[in-house]
């Protein structure tokens, strides 16, 4: 464990944390290393995404590529392949163009300033401020959920954070806070705290190392802060899958849309939000095997899965037709396919 000496023109808040951080933390692989490549991974891998759901990914992206050109040098099917079903698959797509910007034009080593880990595909405020202060000791503030709960409370700050401009008022509070002598251990106190004590929903007040700095703790109005007005529009959709096979070989397709699981692969499908027109006659010759729910940030999925078992001369024509691929049905374990397909294959006869 990387124990952090605390300099001693540190602000209070700041030192109670670090010293809170230093003996309370969470041991995880990505907090043992100052490798930028890991905890560029990390990070990636961690938005939006519990630590819990995260760390077998993690642990399986360091085993298959334990370095950057490793991964700029696989196949970005691959990639999907083990991202499969953490979502927001554009954050994997995007590591793979970064790792290669990085291997071309900063020969394999990552820039070691906050502006210039800006550049990088995929790496925006929050990821160049972790790398910077965790990997190269610059004292840049992290701004995400967890700093924007943890402050907003402290300091009983009600700027509306769904307003984009209220960043720069929690980045200069961490800016005034952080310990320049020992930024990244900041960065992640404050993370850790908004993790295991400050939470959502009853922060737990009586062990915050904070508590005697705390404005809401001492008024009473925890859950006023952080304030946030505007709600996410939840689309609902549609989405009718068609799965052809012959018992042997089945029939598949890569999406190439913009929206949803760009790049994953899938059955014959249509789609309540798509202009591509499907055959609808095809659809009435199945059979109808399962209903699902699947939800997204922006998005009600509701999925229906039909079956069509039809003899191997037909689906080639079908295979044709519908430009479809034809794949031997075992093989379908080695494609990245969105989580509600990868569900659906679990409990499938032939599989
Ligand atoms: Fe959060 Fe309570 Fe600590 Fe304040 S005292 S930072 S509200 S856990």
């Amino acid at each position: 464990m990387k124990i952090n000496t605390i300099s001693p023109h540190t602000p209070p808040i700041a030192q109670l944390l670090i010293n809170w951080y230093n003996l309370s933390h969470r041991k995880l692989p990505w907090r043992e290393t100052n490798d930028p490549y890991k905890i560029w991974l990390s990070e990636i891998i961690l938005q939006q995404t519990r630590v819990a759901q995260g760390l077998p990914y993690y642990n399986a992206f360091v085993g298959s590529y334990p370095d950057i050109h490793s991964f700029a040098n696989a196949d970005l099917d691959s990639i999907l392949k083990l991202w499969q079903g953490l979502g927001y698959y554009s954050r994997a797509r995007n590591m793979h163009i970064c790792a290669n910007m990085i291997v071309d034009q900063y020969n394999g080593r990552f820039p070691c300033s906050y502006k210039e880990l800006l550049k990088l595909k995929g790496v925006g405020k929050y990821t160049a401020a972790a790398i910077a202060s965790i990997c190269f000791n610059e004292p840049i503030p992290v701004v995400d959920g967890n700093v924007y709960r943890v402050f907003s409370r402290i300091f009983e700050i009600s700027d509306d954070i769904s307003n984009s401009k209220t960043f720069n008022t929690f980045y200069e509070t961490g800016e005034s806070l952080i310990d320049s002598s020992n930024p990244g251990t900041f960065n992640q106190s404050v993370m850790e705290l908004g993790a295991l004590v400050c939470t959502p929903k009853n922060p737990k007040c009586n062990e915050c190392t904070v508590a005697e700095y705390c404005a809401s703790r001492k008024n009473g109005t925890q859950t006023n802060f952080p304030v946030k007005t505007k709600k996410v529009k939840v689309k609902e959709r549609h989405l009718k899958y068609l799965i052809i096979h012959d018992g042997i070989n089945i029939l598949i397709q890569q999406r190439d849309t913009k929206n949803i699981w760009k790049n994953l692969f899938e059955f014959y499908l249509e789609d309540s939000m798509s202009d591509i027109e499907t055959n609808q006659k095809i659809f009435l010759e199945a059979i109808f095997k399962r209903k699902t729910r699947h939800i997204l940030t922006h998005q009600r999925l509701n999925i229906d899965f039909f079956e069509l078992k039809t003899n191997f001369k037909r689906l080639v024509k079908l295979e044709k037709d519908l430009k479809m691929r034809r794949i031997k049905i075992e093989e379908i374990h080695s494609f990245a396919v969105p989580k509600p397909i990868e569900a659906f294959l679990k409990d499938w006869d032939y599989c």
